[in-house]
Protein backbone atom coordinates (compact mmCIF):
# COMPACT_ATOMS: atom_id res chain seq x y z
CA UNK A 1 0.00 0.00 0.00
CA UNK A 2 1.61 3.05 -1.11
CA UNK A 3 -0.07 6.31 0.10
CA UNK A 4 1.91 9.33 -0.93
CA UNK A 5 1.69 12.77 -0.80
CA UNK A 6 3.65 15.59 -2.88
CA UNK A 7 4.18 18.81 -0.53
CA UNK A 8 5.78 21.91 -1.93
CA UNK A 9 5.14 25.30 -3.02
CA UNK A 10 3.10 26.57 -6.45
CA UNK A 11 5.93 25.75 -9.14
CA UNK A 12 7.96 23.45 -6.84
CA UNK A 13 7.37 20.43 -9.63
CA UNK A 14 4.84 18.10 -8.33
CA UNK A 15 3.04 17.81 -10.99
CA UNK A 16 6.26 17.21 -13.44
CA UNK A 17 7.38 14.70 -10.68
CA UNK A 18 3.78 13.64 -9.88
CA UNK A 19 3.79 11.73 -13.54
CA UNK A 20 6.92 10.01 -13.36
CA UNK A 21 5.88 8.45 -9.83
CA UNK A 22 2.74 7.23 -10.47
CA UNK A 23 4.25 5.29 -13.18
CA UNK A 24 6.88 4.14 -11.16
CA UNK A 25 4.63 2.90 -8.04
CA UNK A 26 1.76 2.61 -10.54
CA UNK A 27 -0.54 4.46 -8.51
CA UNK A 28 -3.29 6.98 -9.79
CA UNK A 29 -2.13 10.87 -9.31
CA UNK A 30 -4.53 12.48 -8.34
CA UNK A 31 -4.39 16.79 -8.66
CA UNK A 32 -6.94 18.49 -6.84
CA UNK A 33 -6.47 21.33 -9.03
CA UNK A 34 -6.65 19.52 -12.46
CA UNK A 35 -10.44 18.10 -11.43
CA UNK A 36 -11.14 21.47 -10.55
CA UNK A 37 -9.87 23.21 -14.04
CA UNK A 38 -11.69 19.97 -15.46
CA UNK A 39 -15.09 21.07 -13.71
CA UNK A 40 -14.59 24.96 -14.68
CA UNK A 41 -13.62 23.30 -18.74
CA UNK A 42 -17.42 21.47 -18.40
CA UNK A 43 -19.19 24.14 -16.69
CA UNK A 44 -20.16 22.82 -13.46
CA UNK A 45 -21.49 24.07 -10.18
CA UNK A 46 -18.67 22.96 -8.27
CA UNK A 47 -16.27 24.49 -11.17
CA UNK A 48 -17.89 27.97 -11.30
CA UNK A 49 -17.47 27.70 -7.29
CA UNK A 50 -13.76 27.34 -7.59
CA UNK A 51 -12.84 29.71 -10.40
CA UNK A 52 -13.57 32.56 -8.12
CA UNK A 53 -11.25 31.89 -5.61
CA UNK A 54 -8.86 30.14 -7.97
CA UNK A 55 -8.73 33.25 -10.25
CA UNK A 56 -7.25 35.39 -7.34
CA UNK A 57 -5.10 32.63 -6.32
CA UNK A 58 -6.88 31.89 -2.77
CA UNK A 59 -7.45 27.99 -1.94
CA UNK A 60 -11.08 26.99 -2.24
CA UNK A 61 -13.17 26.58 0.60
CA UNK A 62 -11.86 23.37 2.49
CA UNK A 63 -15.42 22.03 2.75
CA UNK A 64 -15.41 21.95 -1.12
CA UNK A 65 -11.83 20.64 -1.58
CA UNK A 66 -12.37 17.90 1.07
CA UNK A 67 -15.79 16.43 -0.22
CA UNK A 68 -13.94 16.40 -4.01
CA UNK A 69 -10.64 14.78 -2.49
CA UNK A 70 -13.07 12.04 -0.67
CA UNK A 71 -15.03 11.27 -3.55
CA UNK A 72 -12.04 10.41 -5.59
CA UNK A 73 -10.12 8.55 -3.12
CA UNK A 74 -13.09 6.39 -2.64
CA UNK A 75 -12.66 5.10 -6.47
CA UNK A 76 -11.42 1.28 -6.84
CA UNK A 77 -8.60 2.68 -8.42
CA UNK A 78 -6.84 4.51 -5.54
CA UNK A 79 -7.57 1.14 -3.11
CA UNK A 80 -3.87 0.13 -3.95
CA UNK A 81 -2.45 3.58 -3.30
CA UNK A 82 -2.66 6.66 -4.60
CA UNK A 83 -0.58 9.83 -5.27
CA UNK A 84 -1.97 13.80 -3.96
CA UNK A 85 -0.84 16.68 -5.79
CA UNK A 86 -1.80 19.62 -3.96
CA UNK A 87 -4.14 18.42 -1.51
CA UNK A 88 -4.20 18.53 1.59
CA UNK A 89 -3.38 22.32 1.48
CA UNK A 90 -4.50 23.20 5.10
CA UNK A 91 -3.94 22.02 8.69
CA UNK A 92 -7.90 21.08 8.60
CA UNK A 93 -7.65 19.23 4.95
CA UNK A 94 -4.73 17.36 6.91
CA UNK A 95 -6.28 16.28 9.62
CA UNK A 96 -9.47 15.06 7.89
CA UNK A 97 -7.57 12.73 5.26
CA UNK A 98 -5.92 11.70 8.27
CA UNK A 99 -9.27 10.83 10.01
CA UNK A 100 -10.83 9.35 6.70
CA UNK A 101 -7.60 7.21 6.01
CA UNK A 102 -7.32 6.02 9.58
CA UNK A 103 -10.97 4.78 9.64
CA UNK A 104 -9.92 2.92 6.37
CA UNK A 105 -7.25 1.41 8.21
CA UNK A 106 -4.56 2.71 5.21
CA UNK A 107 -2.59 5.99 6.69
CA UNK A 108 -0.25 7.73 4.46
CA UNK A 109 3.31 6.22 4.21
CA UNK A 110 5.17 8.95 2.84
CA UNK A 111 4.89 13.08 2.36
CA UNK A 112 7.50 14.03 -0.21
CA UNK A 113 8.13 17.61 0.66
CA UNK A 114 9.52 19.58 -2.35
CA UNK A 115 11.67 23.26 -1.73
CA UNK A 116 12.74 25.42 -4.51
CA UNK A 117 13.27 28.99 -3.48
CA UNK A 118 11.32 32.06 -4.46
CA UNK A 119 12.78 33.65 -7.75
CA UNK A 120 12.60 30.22 -9.00
CA UNK A 121 9.37 29.26 -8.28
CA UNK A 122 8.31 32.54 -9.77
CA UNK A 123 10.30 31.98 -13.25
CA UNK A 124 8.98 28.46 -13.48
CA UNK A 125 5.24 29.43 -12.87
CA UNK A 126 5.40 32.10 -15.08
CA UNK A 127 6.92 30.31 -18.04
CA UNK A 128 4.71 27.18 -17.62
CA UNK A 129 2.57 25.96 -20.56
CA UNK A 130 0.09 23.47 -20.29
CA UNK A 131 -1.40 21.13 -23.02
CA UNK A 132 -4.93 21.62 -23.70
CA UNK A 133 -5.74 18.18 -24.26
CA UNK A 134 -3.58 15.88 -22.38
CA UNK A 135 -2.69 18.03 -19.37
CA UNK A 136 1.14 17.64 -20.09
CA UNK A 137 3.32 20.37 -19.02
CA UNK A 138 5.91 22.33 -20.45
CA UNK A 139 7.99 25.44 -19.79
CA UNK A 140 9.23 28.16 -22.03
CA UNK A 141 12.79 27.83 -21.36
CA UNK A 142 13.57 24.84 -19.02
CA UNK A 143 11.67 22.47 -20.72
CA UNK A 144 10.33 23.71 -24.20
CA UNK A 145 8.28 21.28 -26.69
CA UNK A 146 10.18 20.19 -29.74
CA UNK A 147 7.64 22.64 -31.70
CA UNK A 148 6.32 25.76 -30.04
CA UNK A 149 3.47 25.94 -28.98
CA UNK A 150 2.70 22.22 -29.29
CA UNK A 151 2.72 18.81 -27.41
CA UNK A 152 5.00 16.65 -27.83
CA UNK A 153 3.24 13.45 -26.80
CA UNK A 154 -0.43 14.48 -28.19
CA UNK A 155 -0.21 17.32 -30.52
CA UNK A 156 -2.33 19.44 -28.67
CA UNK A 157 -2.48 23.32 -28.26
CA UNK A 158 -0.61 24.61 -25.13
CA UNK A 159 -1.65 27.44 -23.01
CA UNK A 160 -0.64 29.32 -20.12
CA UNK A 161 -3.26 28.80 -17.10
CA UNK A 162 -4.80 32.34 -16.25
CA UNK A 163 -3.60 32.01 -12.48
CA UNK A 164 0.09 31.46 -13.55
CA UNK A 165 0.31 35.57 -14.55
CA UNK A 166 2.86 37.33 -12.02
CA UNK A 167 0.47 38.99 -10.35
CA UNK A 168 -1.76 35.90 -9.23
CA UNK A 169 1.27 34.29 -8.79
CA UNK A 170 2.68 36.10 -5.99
CA UNK A 171 -0.60 35.82 -4.23
CA UNK A 172 -0.48 32.08 -4.51
CA UNK A 173 3.08 31.68 -3.15
CA UNK A 174 1.72 34.23 0.08
CA UNK A 175 -1.24 32.01 0.23
CA UNK A 176 1.38 28.76 0.32
CA UNK A 177 2.97 30.38 3.18
CA UNK A 178 0.62 31.25 5.41
CA UNK A 179 -1.75 28.36 5.23
CA UNK A 180 -0.12 25.19 3.78
CA UNK A 181 3.58 25.66 5.23
CA UNK A 182 2.45 24.79 8.47
CA UNK A 183 1.89 21.07 7.06
CA UNK A 184 5.44 20.56 6.39
CA UNK A 185 5.46 20.33 11.03
CA UNK A 186 2.22 18.41 11.20
CA UNK A 187 3.45 15.78 8.99
CA UNK A 188 7.18 16.45 10.71
CA UNK A 189 5.58 15.05 14.09
CA UNK A 190 4.29 12.23 12.78
CA UNK A 191 8.22 11.49 11.39
CA UNK A 192 6.35 10.77 7.74
CA UNK A 193 8.33 13.27 5.97
CA UNK A 194 11.01 13.69 2.87
CA UNK A 195 12.58 16.84 2.40
CA UNK A 196 13.82 17.05 -1.14
CA UNK A 197 15.93 20.20 -2.72
CA UNK A 198 13.24 20.90 -5.75
CA UNK A 199 16.03 22.97 -7.63
CA UNK A 200 18.08 20.10 -9.33
CA UNK A 201 17.03 19.34 -12.72
CA UNK A 202 13.55 17.65 -13.09
CA UNK A 203 15.97 13.64 -13.48
CA UNK A 204 18.30 14.25 -10.41
CA UNK A 205 15.01 15.29 -8.36
CA UNK A 206 13.18 12.01 -9.14
CA UNK A 207 16.24 10.32 -8.35
CA UNK A 208 15.91 11.72 -4.74
CA UNK A 209 12.62 11.09 -4.49
CA UNK A 210 12.77 7.17 -5.17
CA UNK A 211 15.64 6.44 -3.27
CA UNK A 212 14.27 8.41 -0.20
CA UNK A 213 10.76 6.69 -0.61
CA UNK A 214 12.79 2.95 -0.71
CA UNK A 215 12.51 0.33 -3.84
CA UNK A 216 9.07 -1.30 -2.42
P1 LIG B 1 3.68 22.34 -9.43
O1 LIG B 1 2.82 21.17 -9.86
O2 LIG B 1 4.42 22.08 -8.15
O3 LIG B 1 2.95 23.64 -9.40
P2 LIG B 1 4.97 21.92 -12.04
O4 LIG B 1 5.37 20.48 -12.02
O5 LIG B 1 3.80 22.29 -12.89
O6 LIG B 1 4.81 22.50 -10.53
O7 LIG B 1 6.26 22.76 -12.51
C1 LIG B 1 6.20 24.19 -12.64
C2 LIG B 1 7.03 24.61 -13.87
O8 LIG B 1 8.40 24.35 -13.63
C3 LIG B 1 6.66 23.86 -15.15
O9 LIG B 1 6.74 24.75 -16.24
C4 LIG B 1 7.74 22.76 -15.24
O10 LIG B 1 8.00 22.42 -16.59
C5 LIG B 1 8.95 23.42 -14.59
N1 LIG B 1 9.78 22.48 -13.82
C6 LIG B 1 9.37 21.42 -13.09
N2 LIG B 1 10.42 20.79 -12.51
C7 LIG B 1 11.53 21.52 -12.86
C8 LIG B 1 12.94 21.38 -12.56
N3 LIG B 1 13.39 20.42 -11.76
N4 LIG B 1 13.77 22.30 -13.08
C9 LIG B 1 13.30 23.31 -13.86
N5 LIG B 1 12.00 23.49 -14.19
C10 LIG B 1 11.12 22.60 -13.69
P1 LIG C 1 -2.77 23.67 -8.47
O1 LIG C 1 -3.20 23.09 -9.77
O2 LIG C 1 -2.42 22.63 -7.46
O3 LIG C 1 -1.68 24.72 -8.64
O4 LIG C 1 -4.04 24.43 -7.88
C1 LIG C 1 -4.63 25.52 -8.56
C2 LIG C 1 -5.62 26.23 -7.66
O5 LIG C 1 -6.70 25.33 -7.33
C3 LIG C 1 -5.09 26.71 -6.31
O6 LIG C 1 -4.45 27.97 -6.39
C4 LIG C 1 -6.39 26.76 -5.49
O7 LIG C 1 -7.16 27.90 -5.81
C5 LIG C 1 -7.15 25.53 -6.00
N1 LIG C 1 -6.84 24.32 -5.20
C6 LIG C 1 -6.27 23.18 -5.65
N2 LIG C 1 -6.12 22.29 -4.65
C7 LIG C 1 -6.59 22.90 -3.53
C8 LIG C 1 -6.69 22.52 -2.16
N3 LIG C 1 -6.25 21.32 -1.73
N4 LIG C 1 -7.23 23.40 -1.30
C9 LIG C 1 -7.68 24.61 -1.71
N5 LIG C 1 -7.60 25.04 -2.97
C10 LIG C 1 -7.07 24.19 -3.89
Amino acid sequence: MMNLILLGPPGAGKGTQAVRISQKYSIPHISTGDIFRKNIKEGTELGKKAQEYMNKGELVPDNLVIEIAAARLMEDDCQQGFLLDGFPRTVMQAEELDKFLDQRNHPIYKVIDIDVDKEELMTRLIGRRVCRSCGATYHVINMPPEKEGLCDICGGELYQRSDDSASTVANRLEVYNTSTKPLIEYYERSGRIIHIDGGKDQEDVFTDIINAIGDN
